[in-house]
């Protein structure tokens, strides 16, 4: 069967046709997108609605019968299948996404439900045009190591059933925040924080900040909740020694960082500034509290180098505690994570749309499970651990 491209919808000929015939409009098409309930529809399929339901919270000005039980039939691939107007409602068989499995291979993830909070990390691209000897974003499958998640329909349509998966669990709170690699080496990038705006999410951001420009913050700023930025020092040389600079020796300065805080907090005033920093062996010795202090973030959070994918010498506990210390002049924003407390408490998505996790045994690298969108997430959390008491305790 052929596809042809619809907008940003690639959709089979047999639902073009049907579009037509039952007078549905793009725009129409769009709104189901944005707004439908999502179900699994047997075989391998999703379909998305505007039921009655979600027709009742829509905006004002996209109410009408036009919306209203159109369903769109979407294969796990992105493609739009078929439209159809459902005149007797949604089919039994269907099941809302979330709702679906509940076996008993899959009670660690029901653990989730307890947690009115929850950040779900989407490493969306592996690129980084900086080369960190302690990155660790260094995945499995080299088919993401240039390109982000297969196409924007998926990794839409990824977000949204992750999203649906932790509202129906009753997380109130789902926080999206994407990383990376250098998240803005993506070039839809603020397509994506403003879809996940639309979603549901809270949206975050961690970046290096080399690629963080006023356009930028204009697209998309207003719905960046948080923005992190990873700084590891203030000088140069120490930056060059760890990686964190370009390939032609570029690094950015202190006044760079203040810059782009502040347009940030120009496009979002209420908006929270994070600083990361990764303590390692290059950078174990320095002061670094005193420009962070006059940077204004609301919160430093400051990590042991993980031994996951590192290419840096690793430091101890003494090591990692005497920055602590010596950096004690900003306590009142810093927070400290060991590498026990980050293992197998973060949610994490790489490019390719698979839960991934570190473990106890980080040389080991990382576990993946299978593909999201082919396994749904209920089982796809079920294939890797996390550990919702240690997330809870990191917030
Ligand atoms: S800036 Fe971040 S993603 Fe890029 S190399 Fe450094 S640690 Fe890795």
């Amino acid at each position: 069967m052929n596809n042809i491209a619809v907008n940003e919808f690639i959709m089979s000929t047999h639902a073009s046709v049907r579009l037509q015939q039952r007078g549905i409009t793009t725009e129409t098409l769009n709104l189901v997108l944005q707004y439908g309930r999502w179900f699994y529809a047997g075989s391998s399929d999703y379909a998305i609605v505007i039921d009655n339901k979600t027709h009742d919270v829509l905006p004002r000005s996209l109410k009408g019968s036009h919306t209203r039980n159109t369903a769109i039939i979407m294969s796990q691939e992105g493609v739009i299948v078929t439209v159809e107007h459902l005149r007797k409602g949604i089919p039994r068989h269907w099941i809302p996404i979330g709702h679906q499995r509940k076996t008993k291979t899959h009670k660690r993830e029901r653990f989730s439900g307890c947690l009115p909070f929850i950040v779900v990390n989407f490493h969306i691209t592996q690129k980084c045009n900086y080369c960190c000897q302690h990155c660790f974003a260094r995945f499995e499958d080299n088919s993401c190591a240039s390109s982000i998640f297969r196409s924007p329909e998926s990794t839409v349509m990824l977000m949204q059933i992750v999203f649906n998966h932790f509202r129906e669990q009753g997380v109130k709170t789902i926080r999206m925040n994407f990383a990376g690699g250098e998240p803005l080496l993506e070039k839809n990038l603020s397509n994506y924080i403003n879809r996940a705006s639309q979603i549901g999410f809270e949206v975050s951001l961690i970046t290096n900040g080399s690629l963080l420009t006023p356009v930028f913050l204009k697209e998309c700023g207003r719905n960046i909740a948080k923005l992190g930025l990873s700084i590891d020092s203030f000088q140069r040389d120490t930056n060059c020694a760890i990686g964190r600079c370009t390939p032609h020796g570029q690094v950015l300065n202190f006044t760079q960082y203040q810059h782009r805080i502040s347009q940030y907090r120009h496009e979002r005033s209420n908006g929270r500034v994070k600083i990361n920093t990764v303590v390692n062996s290059m950078n174990k010795e320095e002061i670094l509290s005193d420009d962070i202090i006059r940077l204004h973030p609301d919160e430093w959070k400051v990590f042991k180098v993980l031994p996951v994918h590192s290419g840096i010498d690793l430091i101890s506990e003494a090591d990692f505690l005497n920055f602590c210390n010596q950096n004690s002049r900003a306590r009142n924003l810093m927070r400290a994570e060991t590498n026990e407390e980050m293992t197998e408490s973060y949610l994490m998505i790489d490019p390719s749309g698979r839960f991934f996790q570190n473990s106890e045994h980080s040389h080991a690298g990382y576990k993946y499970s299978e593909d999201i969108l082919k396994i749904g997430v209920s089982r796809a959390l079920s294939q890797v651990h996390f550990d919702a008491e240690k997330f809870r305790n990191r917030y």
